[in-house]
Parts: structure tokens; C-alpha cells; sequence
């Protein structure tokens, strides 16, 4: 049976391309996309552009269509994942210094220095090999919810950590054959540049992230254990279709979860993992305080839900 298109799309690309005046390109830009229809987050910088954005496939289509007829993104890859609605609440276009930062003295410029890219498959029979290790390019609560099988967790809550953490966590892998990934191939781009200039020699990344290696018709995101998170409202996408593995954990219970959820208290919404049996234990809540916090989203839902089930149970006696 056909599968049915979904009337949404959600796109992730990127581009390290020179973007000259890049504060004045972002404003006109956020005009375009807001005429559009489009919502999501977009950072242009003077090395090039990196957003992600939702929309209807019409929308998403005309968008694709534009970018591409700028010989700068002539050749930008989108991801399309299909959707039910939009991903996003608003549209975003923020200038930026870099797309992706070390905050080293001299950045690296992707174009110059990055590593060999893999296409899925490639990256797919490299993971089966003795001789190769598995640097997971991401941060922990990403890595967390899953990631490569054999795939090694950096210590890192964000990107800017990671050339301390190479310098004093990895430097003993340096004669082995390094595979890099993240979720769209952006992070790696530099990341691997890092590794090059700190001695590596064998370095690789996988080309266009885990969610090219999810849709990969081959592959069909083989050897991914867990969700992949993503930064917009679905929070996590699956990628393997061959086998389901739970890799993360609850929160507060311990039994294997992959969803994350945000905390209910709208001063706290710490992100964190939770089963559904203890997101009504808990109220969605990752403390006490949270908990009985006056404005918990999750009792003001519970009571809106309560309120529209008696409006029914009236109106069907109404009618009846
Ligand atoms: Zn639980
Ligand atoms: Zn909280």
C-alpha cells in the first residue's frame, strides 16, 4: 500500500559558504521566510548558513526551490522529514560570528581542513571494522538517548568544549582510524578539522548526519541504537528501521526510556528523560519543588482536559 505524504515537512541543511554583509542578509531573509509561512531557526554567518525550518510541503518546496536558484546553495542538501504540522512556534534568523564554534584562536575553516566524508554505507561496513574508533560529535544529553553502537560518550555539554576535552580524553587513539558523526554532518565538518590539526591522521565523518543515515534505503539506520535527538518541538526521530534498541533511561524510575520531556514548571523546563508512568507520578516534574510549583503545566492541563470532558458529557446529554 502507498504511504500517504504527511501535509508538513520539516528541513535541516547547511552550507560553509562566505556570506558577505550576514547581518543584513539575516533580517532580509527572516522577512522572506516570514511572508513564506515557514517557522524555525536559521544562523547566517560570514562562513555560510545552518537552519532548520517547518512548513507546509508547498511552502518547504518554494523555499528549497529559492535557496537553490543562489548559485551560493546551489547545491545545498535539505533533510526532509515529513510532519503532521509545524516543528516550530516562531521564526528565528540570527546573525552569527560562527556557525559552529570552538572559540579557538583560529577557527577552522571546513573548506580548508575537515576530514574524508562517508556516505551511509560507507560509514555502515567502516563501524565493523577492529581498527576504527567512534567519536560521538554531539553533547551527552544527545548522546543519551541514543547514538553508534561502540560509540564513545565525550563528556561535553556543548560544542565549544571539545578541543579540551580531545586534548586530555582521546589523545590515545591517534594511530587508529577515527569516525565521526552528529545530526546533520555540520558539527562534524569542524570537528574533524580539529582532529586533523591536532595530529590525527586517519579521520572521518559521516556525510550528511544520522538522519541521512536513517533514510538511507540501504542501511535503513543499521547499528544506531536509540532515538536521535533533534532540536525542535518532536525533540527525537527514530533512524533505525531494522531493530528498536532503548538505550536511554528515566529519569526518575531507571527503566528504559527514549523520550525526553520538558519539566512542567515553566520557571524550571529542565529536559529530561521520563516514562509515562512516572510523567503522572511525577506531574512531569523533575523535583518536588517543581512539582508543586503553582503554574505546573501538567496540572493545568490535566484540569483543562478534566473541564472539556464534563462540556461533552453536557452537550451529549443536550442532544440526546
Ligand atoms: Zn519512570
Ligand atoms: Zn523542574
Amino acid at each position: 500500500m502507498e504511504q500517504q505524504q504527511k501535509p508538513y515537512r520539516v528541513l535541516l541543511y547547511y552550507k560553509y559558504v562566505p556570506i558577505e554583509d550576514h547581518e543584513q542578509f539575516a533580517q532580509e531573509h527572516l522577512t522572506f521566510c516570514k511572508e513564506l509561512g515557514l517557522k524555525g531557526r536559521i544562523l547566517v554567518a560570514p562562513e555560510g548558513i545552518n537552519g532548520t525550518v517547518s512548513g507546509t510541503v508547498e511552502q518547504t518546496q518554494i523555499y528549497m526551490d529559492t535557496m537553490h536558484q543562489d548559485s551560493r546553495f546551489a547545491d545545498m542538501v535539505f533533510k526532509i522529514d515529513e510532519a503532521d504540522g509545524h516543528a516550530f512556534k516562531k521564526m528565528f534568523v540570527r546573525p552569527r560570528n560562527e556557525l559552529v564554534t570552538f572559540r579557538l584562536p583560529e577557527d577552522i575553516n571546513p573548506n580548508e581542513l575537515s576530514g574524508k566524508r562517508l556516505s551511509p554505507k560507507e560509514f555502515y561496513e567502516m563501524l565493523q571494522r577492529e581498527d576504527v574508533v567512534v567519536l560521538d560529535g554531539r553533547n551527552t544529553y544527545e548522546y543519551d538517548i541514543g547514538h553508534f553502537r561502540g560509540a564513545i560518550r565525550p563528556d561535553v555539554e556543548s560544542f565549544r568544549e571539545f578541543p579540551e576535552w580531545i586534548k586530555e580524553n582521546f589523545q590515545q587513539f591517534k594511530d587508529k582510524k577515527v569516525l565521526t558523526y552528529c545530526t546533520g554532518g555540520i558539527r562534524c565538518e569542524k570537528l574533524t578539522g580539529l582532529l586533523l590539526k591536532e595530529g590525527f591522521q586517519d579521520v572521518y565523518q559521516l556525510h550528511g548526519g544520522i538522519v541521512t543515515y536513517g533514510k538511507d534505503p540501504e542501511v535503513k539506520g543499521h547499528l544506531f541504537d536509540g532515538k536521535c535527538y533533534v532540536f525542535d518541538e518532536r525533540i527525537s526521530v527514530p533512524i533505525n528501521q531494522v531493530e528498536d534498541v532503548v538505550v536511554g533511561k528515566c529519569y526518575h524510575c531507571g527503566k528504559p526510556e527514549d523520550r525526553y520531556v520538558n519539566c512542567a514548571n515553566p520557571e524550571c523546563n529542565l529536559q529530561h528523560i521520563c516514562c509515562e508512568e512516572c510523567e503522572k507520578t511525577y506531574k512531569r516534574s523533575c523535583s518536588q519543588e517543581c512539582r508543586e510549583h503553582k503554574r505546573n503545566r501538567y496540572v493545568l492541563e490535566q484540569e483543562a482536559n478534566q473541564a472539556t470532558a464534563k462540556e461533552e458529557r453536557q452537550v451529549s446529554k443536550v442532544g440526546s
